[in-house]
């Protein structure tokens, strides 16, 4: 440890930039010293510190630039820092130890920060001088974009990686016709791979922007301005705004001049020293072990280690971890890190079902993520990365992680949800480097209740934003029943609207499509992102039984028909067998399919099931043929909905059992089946408290006695273990099916969708559900009848369309049943 200083007399602080890396330098370094020097600040650019990252969504409309201010002239002020912004700095003496500004300012410093960023690489092509070509690095040039946008029409983007992609939706939503021209044959091909990138360009030409890739620019042409851009194979298009985004190179000119090593950037030591002891460097202009930084996550930690040696501190040392990159544009969601492709010796997983425009990809290497790349569904990208980034071994769970936190281990909430089972260490904002325990250990030692305290506190998700969903998650989840409603959860980060007011307005508005939904409530994007497509359309079903028809597409992956790919390219097939029995017949024709088909195995589940495993594509169809024939139905083994009933053998054969268990569990299975609940639904009936069918962590559990039946609700037997909670005793079998549809309506009803029994009964309280299912006779049976409503429009076994349309009709469709 060392001491920090309380000297008079401050040392003299002269930063060189006024952006993100250095003023996070000096943001850390008041923390650990504020007293310490007077600090000058110096900027080429005429403003305070603003979040670069913003200008993307300022573009877009989404953020003005007074949203995206960091540091306020008060903040400057407040701190004795003296600003000169609009003043670069054009020369360094290391020898006096002064710097000269482009103003003639000469200003001694005992140490000097160089934090000089990058400009943007403008290739040799002629033309690029003419007015109306700009690049896309800072405030003059998003004004340029706007302000040609408000009279000219056609823009070409050179550059389909993610700036020139956010540059280009930005000016398309600014009402501009847009094309990308794209030196690569895919977009985004640092980050993304072959086919991840083609799904983005479908969907981003699905959303208007046009693009050629493979495109060379050879000339812009015009002769006052911008007219259009020729392309080495002769195609052209006009154009009255040409924006350049093809890269960008560290800002070393000033550190080469004054003598310091430079290569790409300039170099600096583990303690961001440069090559003179009294100059330290930070941000995009520096090269650290060969290494140039384009992201922010790493520039925080450069300015923790900066901050600390300028402090007199002398351990801490700047390690780069590996980085991930989102793209932001609203509704198109990117997830990657790491390595895009294996090479020798590594493995890659793939699942691909660009039909549904979901793709994901681990890459592999002696049982480690080296590299994820996912599209469309990224809710797991946060687990990804932190097996990545921490170098788990996963062999164990290589076989089906690809399916995702909640598959690979077993149920449980959603990755993002999942804080139990997340390391303290956990990432929760990559762009802010700040992980869970710091959040959570803000908010409990400073007491905060809302987001934005949280948000001021711990800068968690205050720079790209596209964490703040997981950093309400986790207050709402670290407040736990003080849970306000401010802190309630968004749908996700398309709106501000809570999951209770969705579902509110859905029926005080009668709202009956999830494009009305999304326009009464402002959502950011037209079409919605994978979070709030699959919660939308449940609460639309839910709300419009028999009205609302089912949006096959609005899935998450392990509910759409591909979810049963296994991890060599075959799949499963699990029928149903209610309340766990089968007969003769049904074991003939199973095992009939099974030799026809060659299926590798039949494997007996944890819900009583025979599941067929290793099915080639092209033989589904006639395998769903043949179980359908003989009356089997889907398992609906990846629904959100019912899954099993599991009993016990009960009275009939068993010497202890009190009640008939298989038969009431049969009961239940054909009641429920088909529903649609938040999450999955697990149930059990046990003949005797002996509790062979584990009642106790099914959502809903039947516990046979010789006087009737205790019913128990809300366990889970997955990650985050849960006993039931006893919901009532009741006594004839009747009321258990009236007792058991009661309570699945109510909380498919009330709950947030993802949300399982366990933690909605937590959150609203055994009491509450109690006073809904037990207490209010009326309200239970007025429940009973529209969950037996709303059965009438149950999902119906999908193998009989399914084995006649083919593989590629792999969808759901609603079934009306008979009154
Ligand atoms: C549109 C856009 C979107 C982005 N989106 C993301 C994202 O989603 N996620 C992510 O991680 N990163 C993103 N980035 C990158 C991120 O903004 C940069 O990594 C970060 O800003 C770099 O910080 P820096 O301090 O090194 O450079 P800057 O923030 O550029 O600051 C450098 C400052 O130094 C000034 N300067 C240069 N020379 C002098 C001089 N001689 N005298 C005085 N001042 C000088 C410059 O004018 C500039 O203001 C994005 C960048 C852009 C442009």
């Amino acid at each position: 440890m060392f001491e920090w200083s309380h000297s008079a007399v401050r040392e003299k602080l002269v930063v060189v930039g006024n952006g993100m890396a250095g003023m996070r330098t000096v943001d850390e370094l008041l923390k650990l010293d504020p007293a310490r020097y007077d600090i000058t600040v110096f900027g080429a650019e005429p403003h305070v510190n603003y979040d670069r990252i913003m200008l993307s969504s300022v573009l877009a409309g989404e953020k003005s630039i007074d949203e995206i201010e960091i540091n306020s002239r008060e903040w400057y002020e407040q701190n004795h820092i003296t600003l000169y912004a609009g003043d670069a700095v054009i020369a360094i003496d290391p020898a006096a130890r002064n710097v000269t500004s482009d103003s003639g300012l000469v200003v001694a410093y005992d140490r000097l920060l160089l934090a000089t960023g990058s400009i943007p690489l403008v290739p040799p092509i002629p033309g690029l001088k003419l007015p109306g070509v700009c690049t896309f690095r800072d405030i003059k040039d998003v004004d340029t974009m706007i302000t040609a946008a408000a009279t000219q029409k056609r823009a070409v983007v050179i550059g389909g990686g993610l700036l020139g992609l956010e540059a280009a939706w930005g000016l398309k939503r600014r009402g501009m016709e847009v094309v990308v021209v794209h030196l690569m044959p895919t977009l985004m091909e640092r980050q993304l791979d072959v086919p991840a990138g083609r799904l983005l360009q479908r969907d981003l030409t699905e959303r208007g922007l046009n693009f050629f890739t493979d495109g060379q620019t050879e000339t812009v042409l015009g002769t006052d301005h911008v007219t259009g851009v020729r392309l080495a194979d002769g195609r052209q298009m006009e154009a009255d705004l040409v924006v350049v985004a093809i890269g960008i190179r560290p800002e070393i000119s000033l550190a080469r001049a004054a003598g310091l090593d430079v290569n790409r950037g300039i170099v600096v030591a583990d303690n961001m020293s440069t090559t003179d002891q009294n100059i330290f460097a930070v941000g995009e202009c520096v090269e650290h072990r060969g290494q140039c930084f384009g992201l922010v996550a790493p520039l925080w930690d450069q300015a923790k280690v900066a901050a600390h040696h300028l402090a007199g501190g002398d351990t801490l040392l700047f390690a780069p971890q590996a980085t991930a990159t989102r793209l932001k544009i609203t509704g198109i969601d990117v997830f990657s890190a790491g390595q895009l492709n294996a090479g020798e010796d590594e493995d890659e997983i793939v699942l691909n079902d660009a039909r549904q425009g979901a793709y994901r990809k681990l890459v592999l290497r002696a049982g480690r993520v080296v590299g994820v790349v996912l599209y469309g569904d990224v809710s797991d990208g946060a687990w990804y990365y932190e097996q990545l980034r921490k170098g788990t071994d996963v062999s164990d769970i290589a076989d089906r992680m690809i399916l995702g936190q909640s598959a690979t281990t077993g149920g449980g909430a959603p990755a993002a949800t999942d804080f139990s089972k997340m390391a303290d260490d956990a990432q929760i904002c990559g762009c802010n480097g700040v992980c869970k325990s710091a959040i959570v250990q803000a908010i409990t030692d400073k007491n905060l209740t809302t987001y934005d305290e949280v948000k001021a506190h711990t800068k968690a998700s205050a720079s790209c934003g596209s964490c703040a969903p997981l950093v309400k998650q986790l207050l709402a989840a670290t407040l736990g029943t003080e849970l306000t409603a401010e802190a309630a959860p968004h749908v996700c980060k398309c709106t501000s609207a809570t999951h209770e007011e969705v579902r509110t307005g859905i029926a005080s508005q009668g709202l009956k499509t999830q494009k009305a939904v999304r326009a009464a409530f402002g959502w950011q994007s037209e079409d919605g992102c994978g979070s709030c497509r699959p919660a939308l359309n449940f609460y639309l079903l839910c709300a419009w039984p028999g009205e609302y028809v089912d949006d096959s597409r609005s899935r998450f992956i392990n509910e759409r028909v591909h979810a049963n790919i296994q991890k060599d390219g075959t799949y499963s097939v699990i029928p149903r067998m209610w309340g766990g029995t089968t007969t003769p017949q049904e074991l003939l024709v199973i095992a009939e399919v099974a030799r026809t088909y060659d299926i590798k195995e039949v494997k007996v589940t944890g819900g009583q099931r025979l599941a067929l495993y290793g099915i080639k594509k092209q033989d589904l169809p006639a395998v769903w043929g043949e179980l359908t024939k003989a009356g089997l139905v889907s398992g609906h083994a990846y629904a959100k909905g019912l899954r099993t009933v599991k009993t016990c053998v009960g009275l009939e054969w068993c010497r202890f059992g009190t009640q008939d268990s298989t038969s009431l569990g049969k009961k239940l299975e054909h009641l429920t089946w088909g529903s649609w609940t938040p999450h999955k639904f697990k149930m059990a009936v046990s003949g005797c408290p002996r509790n062979c069918a584990e009642v106790s962590i099914k959502d809903f559990g039947v516990l046979c006695v010789d006087s009737g039946f205790e019913l128990q609700v809300g366990g889970n037997g997955g990650i985050e273990l849960r006993g039931t909670d006893k919901l009532c005793h009741v006594t004839t079998e009747d009321d258990v099916l009236e007792y058991c549809a009661a309570f699945m309506q109510i909380y498919r009803e009330e709950a947030r969708y993802l949300e399982r029994t366990a933690p909605w009964v937590e959150r609203v309280g055994m009491e509450y559900v109690k006073s809904r299912v037990v207490a209010d006779e009326a309200g239970r049976k007025a429940a009973y009848a529209r969950f037996l409503f709303s059965q009438r429009f149950a999902q119906d076994d999908p193998w009989a369309e399914r084995a006649e349309k083919g593989v590629d009709a792999l969808e759901f469709k609603p079934l009306v049943m008979e009154a």
